[in-house]
């Protein structure tokens, strides 16, 4: 038997109280028990985002919620700009485009990020620019970036913000009302701790408005109708009861550490496994402001970074992510994002020394564990 480990970007570890919560038996959601849990959810969510506005639970995966989104706040041939730096950038601009919306893409190379300058040029070029996509943490490449700096200038040219924070809500600092963006989507296998399945989405006040002349298709992911009935702790259709009854727990534990808290061991975390890697003398792959959510590392010269990924699973049995796209092989993606703590980083940084040495690296056996824990020592 090997213990099993997962530290991918997502699915992420559940907590054993989230895991308990939901093996009760299954709640009707048409009963005052729903209701009381899902008005306890709404609440502490308003607080996860940092808003006073709705926060809207619907049952996909977080690409669902990307959708609802755009269908929500578009009109068909309507101008939009998608900022894509990684894959799932690229994603907005693959359902805009599905949707027939006239996509202007502000590109940088993977593992890079766009700037606010970058978005102000193009918005310059390019007049009549009605929402702007971007991705917070862009977890194909490990990259941050300065959605605080979109808002302001998607709002100088009267464009609406959307941020996908899949990977950043509960690990990254995110100021929904503050900050002023408009639209915020997340999914609940990241920073949430619970299993696939939950798509949740926050509008604010620009982007309730905007909704209410979008003429872009929808059905099922008719936000105005969805916020009307969940404003009654009632949902239109069946909601993914077992999920929300988790995320009661989740949050319960999110709130419990405090916000601030939960932040700064997502970013304790991640400077660690930095330091770990580059003990080793690997290159990280991000070159702008690396996410709190996964480190991004280059495969060493001559190593194929899938291999890397097959050994940590086949030697070790944990799971990691490699790189997707054009990055296939070129990196590994280390995750410390949700139910994560200081050993689970030794445990990758170990396996990691072994598995290098194992395809010949010379390594100095210790060095990445070394530089990791004197990240957490300096910081008790
Ligand atoms: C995981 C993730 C998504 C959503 O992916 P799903 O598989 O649809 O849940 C979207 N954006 C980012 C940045 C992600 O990390």
């Amino acid at each position: 038997m090997k213990k099993y480990h997962l530290m991918a970007p997502g699915p992420t570890p559940v907590p054993p109280s989230v895991l308990q919560a939901m093996a009760q038996p299954i709640l009707h959601h048409r009963t005052p028990e729903f209701e009381a849990i899902f008005a306890e959810v709404r609440k502490d969510l308003r607080t996860l985002f940092q808003t006073n506005s709705d926060v809207l639970l619907l049952a996909a995966s977080g690409t669902g919620g990307m959708e609802a989104a755009v269908v929500n706040l578009c009109s068909p041939g309507e101008r939009v700009l998608a900022i894509a730096a990684g894959k799932f950038g690229e994603r907005w601009g693959g359902i805009c485009r599905a949707f027939g919306l006239d996509v202007v893409a502000q590109k940088a190379p993977y593992g890079h990020a766009v700037t606010p300058e970058a978005l102000e040029e193009t918005l310059r070029a390019h007049p009549g620019v009605r929402s702007i996509f971007c991705t917070h943490s862009e977890t194909s490449t490990g990259v941050l970036m300065d959605i605080k700096g979109f808002a302001e200038v998607a709002h100088r040219h009267e464009a609406l913000l959307v941020v996908d924070a899949v990977s950043s809500l509960a690990a990254a600092e995110l100021l929904m009302d503050t900050w002023g963006l408009d639209v915020v989507v997340t999914g609940s296998q990241k920073g949430l701790m619970l299993p696939p399945g939950l798509a949740l989405v926050g509008l604010g006040p620009r982007g309730w408005e905007r909704a209410k002349e979008a003429r872009l298709p929808k059905y099922y992911w008719n936000l105005l109708e969805e916020r009307k009935i969940q404003a009654k702790n009632q949902v239109l259709y069946t909601p993914a009861v077992s999920l929300v009854v988790g995320l009661r727990e989740a949050l319960r534990l999110l709130l419990a550490e405090g916000l601030t808290n939960v932040i700064r061991r997502h970013d304790r975390l991640a400077r660690a496994t930095r330091a770990g890697a580059e003990a080793l003398g690997l290159e990280l792959f991000a070159k702008a402001t690396p996410s709190p959510a996964v480190t991004a590392i280059c495969a060493p010269p001559g190593i194929d970074g899938e291999a890397i990924v097959a050994a940590y699973s086949q030697a070790h049995n944990i799971t990691i992510a490699g790189g997707q796209g054009e990055m296939k092989g070129k990196i590994f993606r280390l995750a410390h994002l949700g139910y994560v703590g200081d050993f689970d980083i030794l445990t990758g940084l170990a396996a990691l020394e072994m598995i290098l040495k194992g395809f010949g690296v010379p390594v100095d056996l210790g060095a990445a564990l070394r530089a990791a824990e004197k990240v957490f020592a300096d910081e008790r």
